[in-house]
C-alpha cells in the first residue's frame, strides 16, 4: 500500500507527536524510545511486521567496536563501545527474549595469510580509544587458541581475543521490538510505503536506503551473508578470519545457526547472491572448520547497507519539522543504541520547542554526547 497524506488533520488534537518513517532497526528502536517516554507515536514501515525488507533482517548483527576499529574511525567504535553497555538492560526491558552475548570476538588466520596480523593491530591500535584496546586485545598462541575455542582444535597457531565483544540475534531484536511497539501503543502501519511525509508534529525519517530520493549522497554498499545449520561445530563466539581476500566472519547464533559473512561490494545491487560469493563464504568457512562442509544453507541473502560518504551515521534536522536518522552503515546494530537515543533527545527538544532556530540547535548540539552526528540542514552542504 502506498500512503499519500490528507493534510486536513492538522493542529487538530488528534495530531500524533512523532510520526516515524521506516521501520528497520533505527525506527523501530527511535519509536521505542519515544513511546516509552510517554509520546503518541505512529510508525510506518513499507515490509512486514518481522523486518524483512531491512538491512538489519540480513544482518549478522555483530556488536564489535574493537575488531570494527581495522576500518572504523574513532567516533564509530565509541559509539559502538556506548551502545554495547547499553544493549542488556534495552533488551531487559523487550517483552520477547533475544539472544544476546558477550563472550568476545576471537581472530584467527592462516599461517600463509600472516602478514595480515600486524596490519590489522596497527589499525586497531590507530583507531580504537586507547582503553578499549589496552584491555580488550589478548594474544594467544599455540594450545591457547585451542584452549580459547576447543571447536577451532589445533588448526590455527595464533589468535587474538577480543573478550568484550558482543553480538545478538537480529531477527529476534526486530520482532521483539515490533512486540514492544505495540506494548506501548504506538500505531504501527505495516505494509505502508510512504511516498509524502505523514502529518505529525514531529517526523522521523529512517528509511535507511529508502531515504535515497531525499538524501542523494546516500549510497548502498552491497553485503551477502550465508545462514547454515551445522550441528556439531560449537563455535562458543564470533570467529573472525583475516584473509587478503575473503575476511570473513562467522557468528554462531542459538541453535546450531551460523551466520557467514559478508562481503562489501559498492553498488545498490539487490539481487540474490552471486555464485562467486557464495563460494568464498562458504570455502572460507570451510577452511575455517570442515564441519561446515556438512552444514545445511538455510539461505542465502543481500541487501545493501545505507552510508554516506564519510561512511559515519548522521542525524540532520531540517529546520523545520523532519529529522533525518541515516548512514548507519556496516554497524547498525554496533551503535543503533546510541544513534537512537540521540536521535530521540533531538526530537524531543523539537517538540518541546527546545530547539526552534539555529543558535538553539547549535546550543543543543554542544551539550550532548555526540555532537558530531548532529547537523542542522543548511549548515553542512557536504550532505
Ligand atoms: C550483509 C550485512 C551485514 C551486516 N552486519 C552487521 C553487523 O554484523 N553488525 C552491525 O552492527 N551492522 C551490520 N549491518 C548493518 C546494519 O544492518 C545496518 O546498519 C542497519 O540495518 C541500518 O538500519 P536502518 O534502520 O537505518 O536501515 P534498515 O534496517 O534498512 O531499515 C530501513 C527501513 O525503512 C523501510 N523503508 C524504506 N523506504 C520506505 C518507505 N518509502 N516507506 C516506509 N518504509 C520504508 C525499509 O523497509 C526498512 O525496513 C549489516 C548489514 C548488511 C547488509
Amino acid at each position: 500500500m502506498n500512503i499519500f497524506f490528507d493534510q486536513s488533520a492538522r493542529g487538530t488534537s488528534q495530531r500524533l507527536d512523532f510520526a516515524i518513517v521506516g521501520g528497520g532497526l533505527c525506527g523501530r528502536l527511535v519509536a521505542w524510545q519515544l513511546a516509552g517516554a510517554g509520546h503518541r507515536v505512529a510508525l510506518y514501515e513499507r515490509g512486514d511486521a518481522a523486518g524483512t525488507q531491512s538491512a538489519a533482517w540480513v544482518a549478522a548483527a555483530m556488536l564489535a567496536p574493537l575488531a570494527e576499529a581495522a576500518s572504523a574511525e574513532l567516533l564509530i567504535t565509541e559509539l559502538g563501545a556506548a551502545s554495547l553497555e547499553r544493549w542488556p538492560r534495552l533488551i531487559a526491558e523487550l517483552p520477547e527474549p533475544v539472544f544476546f552475548q558477550r563472550n568476545g570476538t576471537l581472530v584467527v588466520w592462516h599461517a600463509g595469510d600472516r602478514a595480515e596480523a600486524p596490519l590489522f593491530e596497527r589499525r586497531l591500535r590507530a583507531n580504537a580509544p586507547a582503553a578499549l584496546f589496552d584491555n580488550g586485545f589478548v594474544k594467544l598462541a599455540g594450545a591457547q587458541v585451542a584452549a580459547t575455542e576447543p571447536a577451532l582444535g589445533t588448526r590455527f597457531a595464533q589468535g587474538w581475543l577480543l573478550p568484550h565483544e558482543g553480538q545478538l540475534d537480529n531477527r529476534q531484536v526486530l520482532s521483539a521490538l515490533a512486540a514492544g511497539l505495540s506494548a506501548r501503543g504506538v500505531e504501527t502501519h505495516w505494509h505502508t510505503a510512504i511516498d509524502a511525509m505523514p502529518d505529525a508534529r514531529i517526523v522521523i525519517d529512517c528509511r535507511g536506503l529508502g531515504a535515497k530520493p531525499a538524501w542523494p549522497a546516500l549510497r548502498g554498499i552491497r553485503g551477502e551473508v550465508a545462514r547454515v545449520h551445522a550441528p556439531g561445530i560449537g563455535l562458543t563466539r564470533p570467529v573472525r578470519l583475516l584473509h587478503p581476500r575473503y575476511p570473513l566472519y562467522i557468528a554462531p547464533k542459538e541453535n546450531d545457526l551460523y551466520v557467514i559473512g559478508a562481503t562489501e561490494v559498492e553498488g545498490e545491487d539487490m539481487s540474490p547472491v552471486t555464485v562467486r560469493s557464495a563460494l568464498e563464504l562458504l570455502s572460507a568457512a570451510f577452511a575455517v572448520h570442515p564441519g561446515f562442509g556438512e552444514a545445511r544453507i538455510l539461505e542465502l541473502n543481500a541487501h545493501c547497507r545505507p552510508t554516506l560518504p564519510d561512511h559515519r551515521p548522521a542525524i540532520v534536522w531540517d529546520g523545520a519539522r523532519t529529522l533525518r536518522v541515516n548512514g548507519l552503515y556496516r554497524h547498525g546494530f554496533m551503535i543503533a543504541p546510541e544513534v537512537a537515543d540521540s536521535a530521540a533527545q533531538l526530537a524531543e527538544a523539537l517538540l518541546a520547542r527546545a530547539v526552534s532556530g539555529a543558535d538553539s540547535f547549535d546550543d543543543f548540539r554542544l551539550r550532548t554526547r555526540w555532537p558530531e552526528m548532529l547537523h542542522c540542514e543548511h549548515a553542512v552542504p557536504a550532505l
